[in-house]
């Protein structure tokens, strides 16, 4: 029958009438850029986050761009980050001339491992920018902690992880600032991109917001070499609508996961995510690891020949990538756990409405490919 690694055809039908209702809305006053729609939209991922301030912008790549320019983190600086995330958040460090120092992540959450901060700390450290990754918080306390005792902004990379919680707070406000994504797949998607910045501190919330419009702070006068990074008011009414949904679709994620934890227990040759007991993670993806990189393409093979959804996150570290061939002064670490990963790391189908008999016949397919393998 075949399983979609994500059905968003499904949530256009769940919400067509009132989606078709406020893209028509937005067509008939035809205020495409600003408007009441993005500024609604901001005020409600700052409600819906716990922070004071959200800065709407044209993606989550902008958004970490955004908070690293407007921090002023920039030439010989240095950021400490994972090896185990989408590249985007190294670009951004590298986009504000900056250089990320990376530590390795731990297993089973596949988080950065926050023990191996402190080491990794120079003179030159001006930020740790952690990665949500998949959609389960890092532990953010200990890592607060180093932080704050050696005078270091902490950047949350929230991108996969809007709505997920830690200690009862939620992810996006954890840190100084944090970035979110609005692309299709993530787990409130725009039709298009989108993206956001979510804080408590009003001058770096002004400082973002000025660079996403050219530096501008009165109309036609810069004080600032800027960028342009917008929102679409077609984007803000389209997550306006969805975002109700969204703690829904989060719970249908954790029960799809908790349904594979039961049906996948034992199966040997497979490990499972490690879901962490300090808060609700959001399953952006459902990740499993092979015990090696032939099992996970025999795996994969089999899944895709039953016409089931999956794929490689990730396919290779960060650190191990070739761009920084091309990097002056990068001295390629050595990172075991997150390069155990190579190759090895990939999703199940996991996305809110997917039902008990799909998870089984996924199930069926993993355990006859692992038992031939
Ligand atoms: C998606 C994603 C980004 C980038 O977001 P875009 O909106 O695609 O620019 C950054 N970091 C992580 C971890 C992501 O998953």
């Amino acid at each position: 029958m075949g399983v979609p690694l994500l059905d968003l055809k499904a949530q256009y039908r769940e919400l067509q009438a009132e989606l078709d209702a406020a893209i028509g809305d937005v067509m008939a006053n035809a205020a495409f850029i600003g408007g009441p729609k993005v500024k609604g939209f901001e005020e409600a991922v700052a409600g819906y986050c716990g922070t004071t301030y959200a800065v709407a912008c044209g993606n989550g790549t902008d958004a970490l761009f955004l908070i690293m320019a407007a921090m002023g983190i920039g030439k010989g600086d240095e950021v400490i980050t994972t090896p185990f995330t989408f590249w985007a958040t190294v670009e951004c460090i590298r986009h504000v001339g900056a250089t990320p120092v990376f530590v390795d992540i731990e297993p089973g959450t596949y988080n950065m491992d926050v023990s191996q901060i402190e080491a990794a700390i120079t003179p030159r450290t001006k930020a740790i920018l952690p990665v949500h990754i998949f959609g389960q918080c890092v532990d953010m306390d200990p890592l607060l902690e180093i932080a704050e005792r050696h005078g270091i902004a902490v950047i949350e990379d929230a991108c996969q992880a809007i709505g997920a919680t830690y200690k009862g707070k939620r992810a996006g406000s954890l840190a100084h600032a944090a970035a979110f994504s609005f692309f299709p797949s993530k787990n409130l998607g725009a039709a298009g991109d989108g993206g956001m910045i979510t804080t408590d501190d009003a001058d770096l919330a002004a400082r973002a917001r000025k660079l996403a419009s050219h530096g501008t702070s009165k109309k036609y006068f810069h004080d600032a070499f800027g960028t342009n990074s917008r929102l679409d008011a077609l984007q803000a009414a389209i997550l306006l609508v969805k975002l109700p949904h969204l703690d829904r679709w989060n719970g249908e994620r954790r029960a799809a996961a908790a349904v594979y934890g039961e049906l996948l227990a034992g199966v040997d040759g497979l490990e499972l995510p490690v879901a962490r007991d300090f808060g609700d993670a959001v399953y952006h993806l459902y990740i499993v690891k092979t015990e090696s990189a032939e099992a996970a393409e025999t795996v994969m093979g089999a899944l895709k020949e039953a016409g089931i959804g999956t794929a490689l996150y990730y396919p290779l570290a960060l650190h191990e990538q070739e761009a920084f061939d091309h990097v002056d002064g990068f001295v390629r670490p050595s990172l075991p756990m997150a390069e155990s990963c190579d190759a090895r790391t990939f999703a199940l189908p996991c996305f809110p409405g997917i039902t008990r008999e799909q998870q089984e016949e996924v199930v069926a397919v993993v355990r006859r490919a692992l038992a031939g393998a």
